[in-house]
């Protein structure tokens, strides 16, 4: 029979089990052991699990307490020098400085893993550092399996990849210059594995489906050959989120005993790598999506994959999700609320591997038996395929209504900036906030006792509008100028507007980690979206009625929505967020015709939505920044549209960032001393622009003289009537103690920097 094999589990348990016993350890009230305790059920269940559903080849050294690009710098010995150990191991308290930080030192940075939405900490290295094994998790993990029984096939992460997804400190040393220091540690792991028994090893390089350059590759090659001389172990090259692309062919010459490619990201790959294949080489075929929530076509699986089992032969092919399971939710076992003809169509971590089960059962049946077995799932796929709950003439046609001038403003910018002046009389260097604020624990719990129906749905709302008058006033206390209604109607800015748009379902525990015990809940975009009635008018009615100064509405951008979301795999992602920024848009038109003035599109994800193949990025673009102005240009001169995005990595993306022609944009500045807005000092940016003077996400409260010095560093590459003065992001990870002084101190900056004459 075929064989299965799951590259690696959810880590975080599935009562987010991880996620408690880590908050209550750095708390002090869990110890080092018993947090151990609760790491080592999650590994147990997650492997007993996997064998009970049928699952042949089992991962270990998959799980970590806090991010496994972390783990590998630790097993290297890349540890920065803040963090040194005198030469003893990493315990369980230097491993969580390195991740959080302490009060002396600042933690490693954290930075997307490629494409998803889980970060990983960037493994600093200097053009000295020194690699040395500490094999200990490795090792331990690999017996620990034993114990129960379960020879595993430990997982780390390739030497190529840990390079390129590192940082070089100190030195102007390119990261792959430590290639020869960092493959003998490689070399000894292997071998360390193997006595303690190991038979296969796979080893990550994600990095190989990112535009390599020809050394790159040529590197790639030559620890390969290093690696897998100096060891018997079978080892297997794993590559995800997306295909091999021009290097195919040499990648597939490299002496591994496997290969596993994404045949969801790039089914095209598979013939040509067929065709490529070395004669004692096997492929580990990537068929179930481990980044999306859908089941699959097994039908469609088996007809892609027969042929090559022919030609192959069985020993040669084995079967797998597309990548590891730690961006989907565990199982779909107790979400009963969830719609049940959309349930049929979904598929967590669990049902993924009852589906690779089921696809090697199929493989050993004859026609009518394997008929009989996918009779459920190919239902569900035919149902999904017609149901009416995923199509909507009516979207079609309205999005076969938009034309160009939906996506621009009747005017140029200096024009509505002249007109807006006239409405909103604000003074230089306006000052307002991004949205949130502090997410009291009253708040959380009103939400609780409402979702629980222990609070009437009056009772809620009452509550609601009460915290939002307190807010506004606090504002008007604390002088800013636009104001904000504070969001605590807002679990969360994506899936509030999930929840009251049709096409989304929200599930209950569908929590994935975002980093170390972060978890995030991704709604589920299952059909056409479409606004059945206005979702924010009320609140913001209700906001602007407690103040005669204005009051911004507050929105989600479609290219968030889409990015923050689980999202039909059905049609392109472009169309998809097409019809978000159609309803998106619907709200902004309904804002402004209740009278706001002023309204926030937030596209803080609009940046990390960013291809990892450049010859991809600028369709993506294209699109995304296209959705974002179908969804906010439709407004009249008069009012202002602002846009909010977090992390600022922009300077490549610039000019698309203008296309987005918002009035004013808000961006995180305040830790790079403003000098992100180098790029758009030179790029001449037209519009407004708030660069952060407050860091959010710190609980320090900035003092007067601080933001004094970032507004007129600001002041010294932007024009000041370009300039608003803002936080970074929004307040509600803040506790009031905080926000109330440093808000206070970012309106009494501004007040100082307009009495002076202005920097230029
Ligand atoms: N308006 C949102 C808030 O203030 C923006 C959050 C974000 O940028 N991530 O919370
Ligand atoms: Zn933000």
């Amino acid at each position: 029979m075929i064989q299965t094999a799951v590259l690696g589990f959810a880590r975080i348990g599935a009562d987010r089990e991880l996620k408690r016993a880590l908050e209550q350890h750095w708390a002090g009230k869990l110890s080092a052991s018993d947090l151990e305790g609760v790491a080592r059920s999650i590994r147990r269940s997650n492997l007993t699990g996997a064998a009970t559903a049928g699952i042949d080849i089992l991962p270990s050294n998959d799980f970590s307490l806090y991010d496994h690009v972390l783990d590998t710098a630790v097993m290297v010995g890349a540890i920065p020098k803040r963090f040194a150990t005198n030469g003893e191991a990493v315990d369980a308290s230097r491993y969580f400085a390195m991740a959080r930080g302490t009060a002396s030192a600042p933690p490693l940075e954290m930075t997307k893993w490629l494409d998803t939405n889980y970060h990983y900490l960037v493994p600093e290295l200097r053009g000295d550092t020194r690699f040395r094994l500490d094999a200990r998790k490795p090792i331990g993990e690999f017996r620990e399996a034993l114990d129960l029984g379960i020879k595993t096939r430990p997982v780390v992460l390739g030497p190529l990849s840990f390079l390129l997804l590192a940082k070089i400190h100190e030195g102007h040393h390119e990261p792959l210059a430590l290639l020869d220091q960092l493959l003998p540690v490689y070399a000894e792991l292997l071998s360390e594995l193997s006595r303690a028994g190991a038979k296969e090893v796979q080893i990550d390089e994600p990095c190989l489906v990112h535009d390599l350059t020809d050394f790159e590759i040529s590197e790639v090659e030559r620890s390969w050959v290093r690696m897998a001389a100096s060891s018997s172990l079978d080892l297997v090259l794993t590559t995800y989120f997306g295909g091999l692309g021009r290097w195919l062919d040499r990648v597939l010459a490299l002496p591994a005993a496997e290969f596993h490619l994404d045949l969801v990201r790039d089914p095209a790959q598979l013939q040509p790598a067929v065709a490529a294949l070395q004669p004692n080489a096997r492929l580990s075929l990537g068929v179930v999506d481990g980044r999306n929530v859908w089941i699959t076509d097994l039908d469609a699986v088996l007809a892609e994959v027969e042929p090559v089992i022919e030609h192959l032969g069985e020993s040669r092919v084995r079967l797998a999700p597309s990548c590891s399971l730690l961006h989907v939710p565990y199982s779909l076992d107790r979400e009963v609320g969830i719609n049940s003809q959309v349930r049929a169509w979904l598929a967590f971590g669990a049902e993924k591997l009852s589906e690779l089960d089921l696809l090697k059962r199929a493989l050993g049946m004859d026609a009518s038996a394997r008929i009989q077995l996918l009779a459920t799932n190919r239902e569900a796929i035919l149902a999904r395929e017609q149901s009416r709950l995923v199509h909507s003439a009516r979207v079609a046609r309205e999005l076969d209504a938009v034309a160009p001038d939906h996506l621009i403003r009747r005017s140029d910018y200096r024009h509505r900036a002249n007109e807006q002046a006239k409405v909103l009389e604000l003074p230089e260097l306006p000052t307002t906030t991004i949205g949130s604020f502090p997410q009291t624990p009253e708040i959380r719990d009103a939400r609780q006792r409402a979702r629980r129906g222990e609070l009437d749905e009056q009772g809620y709302e009452a509550f609601l509008r009460d915290e939002i008058a307190t807010v506004v006033h606090r504002q008007e206390e604390m002088g800013l100028d636009v104001l904000v209604h504070g969001e605590a109607e807002r679990n969360d800015m994506v899936e509030y507007f999930a929840e009251h748009l049709s096409g989304f379902v929200v599930s209950a525990y569908g929590w994935v980690q975002s980093y170390g015990s972060r978890c995030v809940k991704p709604p589920i975009l299952y059909g056409d979206v479409e606004r059945p009635t206005a979702m924010t008018v009320r609140w913001w009615e209700h906001a602007q009625g407690c103040t005669s100064k204005p009051m911004k509405g507050m929105l989600t951008g479609p290219v968030t929505i889409l990015q923050w979301s689980f999202v039909r795999d059905d049609q392109p992602r472009a169309v998809t967020c097409q019809q978000i920024a159609l309803a998106v848009r619907s709200e902004t038109l309904d804002l402004e015709r209740a009278g706001a003035k002023v309204i926030q599109i937030d596209e803080p994800a609009l940046r990390e939505g960013l291809p990892l193949r450049v010859a991809e990025q600028d369709t993506y673009l294209r699109w995304a920044i296209d959705c974002f102005r179908l969804a906010a240009n439709g407004v009249a001169d008069i009012t202002q549209l602002h846009t909010h995005m977090c992390y600022s990595e922009f300077n490549e993306i610039l000019e698309h960032i203008a296309r987005l022609d918002a009035d004013v944009i808000s961006i995180e500045a305040s830790r790079s001393q403003m000098e992100l807005l180098d790029a758009f000092q030179d790029f001449r940016y037209p519009n407004s622009i708030g660069p952060g003077v407050y860091d959010i996400h710190s609980p320090r409260v900035p003092s007067v003289d601080e933001i004094v010095l970032l507004i007129r560093q600001a002041e010294q590459r932007i024009p000041r009537e370009q300039l608003w003065v803002n936080p970074d992001c929004g307040l509600k990870t803040r506790r009031w103690e905080q926000v109330t002084p440093a808000l206070e101190h970012l309106v009494e900056a501004a007040r100082q920097c307009r009495a002076e004459r202005t920097g230029r």
